[in-house]
Formats: structure tokens, C-alpha cells, sequence
């Protein structure tokens, strides 16, 4: 076994504590100026977690600036007295990216939220990172334009986290994903210089500085100013809800829709638990009771679009599908959409809580891998509820559990590991769009080995040699990982090969 703590663990310093004096306070109030300051311990909580609740970690400050310069101003204080910080949009990750570190501070960006300016002709918008998902779209909608990308968090997140996380959304399996739509950003170094990386050109010259940035989870800095690429209305959009007796046949269905080569905006599937808490929460029509249904949407020039929607229904029904419900007019597709969307949410409805996991699976294996899912899942004697990007292979299982009864939240997040350990064994990936952030990067082990996290930790090292920028996330470490008391058991880095007991 090689031992690589000096290779890839001692790239990661532990981040320094207990460093926000009263100086350093009093630097970053005469930087930010009055408002953007939080400091009442009971505000400071309203930061302490992400969408990932299970982790919180009370900050020692939060920083609102208003301004790149604000930012770069309050970073260099941090890289001054080594006070490590973390970047936050909406909060609404999934993956604890935006838990604090404990003495550290929350760089928050929501008082960023302008769109700068739009090039219609040239379709392309500069906006700040505090700007909602939903609100590029609304900016640019006038001019018959739109942002792509589309979580279904869409309402609420920002684009500075979509760009962290490089997000993704229904739409993506036809238009690419975050970093397919951002052309530019203002990036503000984790010592406090502002650069910009990227540009108007499609493909810039140089090593594309842009590109490791996008998806890197606010480990190298604070992204500031973003240019993204909007797209015209499409002509014509249809969309279908198709329904299955088995979720096998359902991901046939997708499987050949796809090797048929036809290229949906949207797949999507949902599991008879999904559509029963979706028709409990805002009743989008999906009939209850059905093991499997496919939400498919078709967009482009109308005529392609017609026959190729044929077609997708005839592969629907050559893979037996019991009921195809066509959305008649755009208000019934807005409604069949509100019931994706709000799937996350609706769970509440039928358990008290829930894990959101997120894995990929190659298409394919859509099938195979729902039937052991649901052998898993009666094993742990826990319900899972699934609802995914089924065109990606990006699932989304949602593993419920009463967190009352005790023991039950251990054992859904057992299960939910297993699962998505499950997604690896088939070839796939711990994460398709939520972030590795707090709570995967323990499974980081089980997709890469030791030399691939060891590339990572030079990248981000390069970036922020202190280690002061948001420390902790996406590569595992001892302390990261540590060991649960009881008799012993391999650490997963030890088991992974990447460290060892001495
Ligand atoms: C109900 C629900 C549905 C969701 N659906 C989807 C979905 O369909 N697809 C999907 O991809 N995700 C989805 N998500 C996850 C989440 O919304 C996305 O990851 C989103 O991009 C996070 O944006 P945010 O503004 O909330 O970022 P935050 O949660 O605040 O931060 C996320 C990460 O980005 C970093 N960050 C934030 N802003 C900046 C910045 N300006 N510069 C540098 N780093 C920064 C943070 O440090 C953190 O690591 C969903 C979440 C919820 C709650």
C-alpha cells in the first residue's frame, strides 16, 4: 500500500482556527460598510446549513458585500490572518457545499443581484451571482430569450451556486448543463486579486481557466460577475406524461427513445411514490397508483418536432405503456412541470423526512438498477421514493425515514450511501449535478484513486496555497472523515488505499 500523506494530504492544510479578532471584525465592517455585517448569534444561525440539514456549523461572521471590490476587500483580510472563508448563494445545495467552517466566515452574495446588462443581438447577458436561476429567464424574457439550465430549484438558487456546482436541470439532457451556458466570470482569488477567465469568444485562447472553475464547489474562489449564454424560444414544445405497469419497461422506453436518435429536451421519470406525494402536494394530474411515468418533452422547429413526437409515443407503447396524457394547451404543461418540480418538497406529504441522493447510472442500466433499489430498500425496511432525470441516467432516490424513531436516520443514511455506491458498481458516478460538498466526500475514494486526488489537490492548492477557501469540501481527509467510535474499522481512505495505519 503507498502511503500519500505527504502526495495529496498535505496538500489540504488544516484551515486555521480562532482567528476572527476583533481587529480582523473591524476591517471587514470598514470594507462592507454598514448593513453588511451580521453578527447577532441568532442571525448567524439562519446560515449555519445548506439544503443538507443533518450538517450545521454556526459561522463567526457573515459578510454581505455589495460590490466585486467589497468581495476582493474582505477575501484579502481573510488571506491576511488565514481566516478561512465560505462563498454562499441561496443556500439551496444539496451536498453541504455552503456549511460553514466553525471560526471561518459566510461570504454571502445576496446583495449581488443586478443583471448588468443584455446583448440580444448577440445573446448573452452579464449578471451578478446573487440572481436567481428563474430571474435571468424573466430578464431576457421580453426578448423572446432564456437561460437553459433549469434546477428544479430554480425559483430560489443562484446563479453563483449553479456555477459551483455546474447545476443541472430537466432541460440539460438536450441543451448541456451550467458550464455550457457561461461564457465569462469575475473571479475574485482566494488572496483577494480579481481576474477575469473566459471571454466573449466561444473558446477563448489559453488553457480554459473558466472551466475549472465551473463545478468546483467554492474551494477556489468567489465568482463575481458572471456572462451567460441565453437561447432563443423554440418554435414549437410538446410534452407527454406516459405511463408504465413496470419501471423496467419505462427505462427501455427511454433507452430506445434515445438510441432512435431522437435528442428529448426533457425525460423524466417518476415511481408510484413520487407521483402519490406529487398528487398530495399540488396535483399535476399524474395518475395515482402507477408504478412508472415518463414526463418527455420535444422543442425545436415544429415540424421535427410533430414527428418525432409520434414516434416517442410509439416507442412508449411498443415498451407497453398503459396511458399517454398529451398536455393540451401550455397551462397544462406548466402544471405537469409544477409536479416535477416540486417533488423534492412534496415528500413532506407522505414522511416526516427524507434523504435526496443523487447518483448516475449509465442509461442502460435504468432497469436492472431501479429492480435493486427496491430489493434494497426492502431490506432496510425503509421506503424509497424515486424521481429522476431518467434521459441522463441522474437519479435522485429519496430515501424516507421518521427521524423520531431511533436509529431510522442512521439507517436511511446507510442505505442511501449503499445506493449510491450501487450507482459506481454500474459504472456510474457519486454525484450527477448536487455537489460533492460535506457529505460525499468520503465516497470520493470509491471513484478515484489516489493519483487522481492528488492532481485535485494540486489544482486547488495552486488556487489557494493557505487552504482558507471553503475548506473541508469535496476531498476527503482523516479529520473530514473521521473515524466512528466503536470497535475499529478501516477508515474509507485507508480501505480506498489512499492512506495507511501506521
Ligand atoms: C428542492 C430542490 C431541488 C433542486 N433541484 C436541483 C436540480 O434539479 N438540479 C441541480 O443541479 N441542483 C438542484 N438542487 C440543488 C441546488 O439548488 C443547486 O446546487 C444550486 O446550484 C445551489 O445554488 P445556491 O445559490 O443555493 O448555492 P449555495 O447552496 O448557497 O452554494 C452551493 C455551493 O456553491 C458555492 N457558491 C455559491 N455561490 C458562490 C459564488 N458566487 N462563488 C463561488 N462559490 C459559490 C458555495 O460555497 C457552495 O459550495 C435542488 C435543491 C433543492 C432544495
Amino acid at each position: 500500500m503507498t502511503t500519500y500523506a505527504g502526495e495529496y494530504l498535505d496538500l489540504l492544510p488544516e484551515p486555521p482556527a480562532g482567528r476572527v479578532t476583533a481587529a480582523f471584525r473591524a476591517d471587514v465592517a470598514r470594507a462592507v460598510g454598514p448593513g453588511g455585517l451580521i453578527t447577532e448569534p441568532a442571525q448567524l444561525r439562519t446560515y449555519e446549513c445548506d439544503g443538507l440539514t443533518g450538517y450545521r456549523v454556526t459561522p463567526a461572521l457573515v459578510v454581505l458585500p455589495a460590490t466585486t471590490e467589497e468581495v476582493a476587500a474582505v477575501v484579502r483580510l481573510c488571506a491576511r490572518d488565514g481566516v478561512p472563508f465560505v462563498a454562499r448563494g441561496a443556500g439551496t445545495g444539496l451536498s453541504g457545499g455552503a456549511l460553514p467552517v466553525a471560526d471561518g466566515i459566510v461570504i454571502g452574495l445576496a446583495r449581488m443581484r443586478a443583471v448588468l446588462s443584455v446583448d440580444v443581438d448577440d445573446q448573452r447577458a452579464v449578471v451578478q451571482p446573487g440572481v436567481t436561476n428563474a430571474g435571468i429567464s424573466a430578464a431576457v424574457a421580453p426578448h423572446d430569450l432564456y437561460f437553459a439550465p433549469d434546477p428544479s430549484s430554480q425559483v430560489v438558487c443562484t446563479i453563483g451556486g449553479n456555477v459551483a456546482e455546474n447545476s443541472g436541470g430537466a432541460h440539460c439532457l438536450k441543451y448541456g448543463f451550467t458550464t455550457n451556458h457561461v461564457l465569462a466570470l469575475t473571479f475574485v482569488t482566494a488572496d483577494g486579486d480579481v481576474v477575469q477567465l473566459g471571454g466573449d469568444a466561444p473558446d477563448p485562447v489559453g488553457p480554459d481557466l473558466r472551466a475549472v472553475v465551473l463545478g468546483s464547489e467554492g474551494t477556489l474562489g468567489v465568482v463575481t460577475e458572471i456572462t451567460v449564454r441565453l437561447l432563443r424560444r423554440p418554435e414549437a414544445v410538446r410534452t407527454l406524461v406516459a405511463d408504465f405497469a413496470d419501471a423496467e419497461d419505462a427505462g427501455n422506453a427511454v433507452s430506445d427513445i434515445v438510441a432512435a436518435g431522437i435528442v428529448p429536451a426533457a425525460v423524466e421519470m417518476l415511481d408510484e411514490l413520487a407521483i402519490d406525494a406529487c398528487e398530495r402536494a399540488v396535483q399535476a394530474g399524474y395518475t395515482p397508483g402507477c408504478p412508472a411515468a415518463l414526463v418527455v418533452e420535444l422543442d425545436g422547429v415544429a415540424a421535427e418536432v410533430e414527428d418525432e413526437f409520434e414516434r416517442v409515443q410509439e416507442i412508449c407503447r411498443r415498451n407497453r405503456t398503459t396511458h399517454v396524457r398529451i398536455a393540451a394547451d401550455p397551462e397544462e404543461r406548466a402544471r405537469v412541470w409544477k409536479g416535477r418540480k416540486a417533488a423534492f418538497a412534496a415528500m413532506g406529504r407522505i414522511s416526516p423526512d427524507y434523504f435526496v441522493q443523487d447518483g448516475v447510472i449509465p442509461r442502460t442500466r435504468l432497469g436492472s438498477t431501479l429492480t435493486r433499489i427496491r430489493q434494497m430498500s426492502e431490506q432496510a425496511g425503509l421506503r424509497v421514493a424515486n424521481v429522476f432525470h431518467a434521459g441522463d441516467g441522474n437519479l435522485h432516490p429519496l430515501v424516507l425515514y421518521d427521524g423520531a424513531v431511533p436509529g431510522e436516520a442512521e439507517r436511511a443514511e446507510h442505505l442511501a450511501t449503499a445506493i449510491v455506491e450501487l450507482c459506481v458498481e454500474q459504472g456510474g458516478s457519486i454525484t450527477g449535478e448536487h455537489g460533492v460538498g460535506s457529505d460525499k466526500a468520503c465516497s470520493m475514494p470509491k471513484m478515484f484513486g489516489p493519483d487522481d486526488l492528488t492532481v485535485m489537490a494540486r489544482v486547488r492548492a495552486a488556487f489557494d496555497p493557505q487552504g482558507i477557501c471553503n475548506p473541508g469540501k469535496v476531498l476527503p481527509t482523516p479529520r473530514l472523515c473521521g473515524e466512528r467510535p466503536g470497535p475499529h474499522r478501516p477508515h474509507p481512505l485507508e480501505a480506498a488505499g489512499v492512506i495507511e495505519r501506521l
